[in-house]
């Protein structure tokens, strides 16, 4: 009876650190992962949009733009594109 009553405890100790083990996983599963899925969506969705300067309007390519005012729809661009190196 002492030896199955041991085994018992033994055996919950075993089911709580399974049922841990477990949770770590779901919790990897159900929120890593998704995580991982959705940035890898959005950098595939938006390739190197900080390399890439576009109006927010219309889309035009404002590399090089000094002025932060896209010339294609006048549209001012909300980060305009200084060169801060330059002098
Ligand atoms: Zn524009």
């Amino acid at each position: 009876m002492d030896l199955s009553l041991h085994l018992r405890w033994w055996e919950q100790i075993l089911a709580v650190t399974v049922g841990l083990v477990f949770a770590v996983l779901m919790v990897f599963l159900l929120v890593v992962l998704p995580i991982v899925v959705a940035y890898s969506n959005y950098s595939r969705a938006h390739p190197r949009s900080h390399d890439d300067p576009r109006c927010k309007a219309c889309g035009y390519d404002l590399t090089g733009n000094e002025s932060g005012i896209c010339p294609e729809c006048g549209n001012p661009s909300p980060e305009p594109i200084i060169d801060l190196f330059e002098s």
